[in-house]
């Protein structure tokens, strides 16, 4: 993924014909008719299937051209620039909505995994679980990444992970295994084990809980 501007996240683009807010919708890898790109990842099309322009656009591509089509207003981000796409049906484009919102969620997620990654170099030294709990709950961090994540979680040994790790729902088993292999080693390493009745971290010798007072 690479990082750019996503400032047309926040545009809001009014169909001139019918005054109906126009959807983002994603660009057509190649410009039809010129052959090049729009420069841009998003167009603001009106989709609207009463819009003036796409009613009348059939009667008037039929005049012209002879061919069953019509347009859609259309205009990029940052511009109020008019344009017009030409579509042969009136599903053209709806398919390639992009919802704002999930997109900005989406970026937040993937720089809180770039922020975490670049602090795996450090995390030992500062003991800090932050970033590789970060990386090792986001069920859509990269393997790779969470694997170093791991590596970090063994080396810093802190107790405290057990509760968040414990607590989260991992999507891949071999992972869960992975994790779980690592709280084992974790708690060896602490002297400590975790009680089978109410799964408290008590210490690798203990006959008794000191939690629930079962005897062990
Ligand atoms: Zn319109
Ligand atoms: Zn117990």
């Amino acid at each position: 993924m690479v990082m750019q501007s996503y400032s047309y996240l926040e545009e809001s683009h009014v169909c001139p014909h019918c005054k109906q807010k126009m959807s983002c919708c994603e660009a057509p890898a190649i410009h039809v008719g010129d052959g090049l790109g729009w420069g841009s990842d998003v167009l603001f099309i009106c989709l609207n299937d009463v819009c003036p322009l796409f009613l009348k656009g059939w009667d008037h591509v039929d005049g012209q051209y002879g061919h069953h089509a019509s347009y859609r207003y259309m205009e990029l981000p940052g511009s109020k620039e008019g344009n017009v796409m030409m579509v042969g049906n009136k599903d053209a484009f709806k398919a390639s909505v992009v919802d704002p919102e999930a997109i900005k969620t989406q970026n937040v997620r993937y720089a809180k995994e770039k922020e975490a990654i670049k602090a795996l170099d450090t995390c030992v030294v500062d003991n800090n679980l932050e970033p590789v709990l970060t990386l090792l709950l986001d069920n859509a961090a990269g393997k790779e990444n969470k694997q170093l994540a791991l590596q970090r979680l063994l080396q810093i040994n802190s107790l405290d992970c057990i509760d968040p790790l414990r607590n989260h729902e991992f999507r891949e088993t071999y992972f869960e295994q992975d994790i779980n292999m690592a709280i084992s080693q974790i708690l060896k390493n602490n002297f400590k084990k975790e009680c089978p009745y109410c799964s408290e971290i008590i210490k690798a010798q203990a006959k008794k809980c000191l939690h629930c007072k079962e005897d062990l």
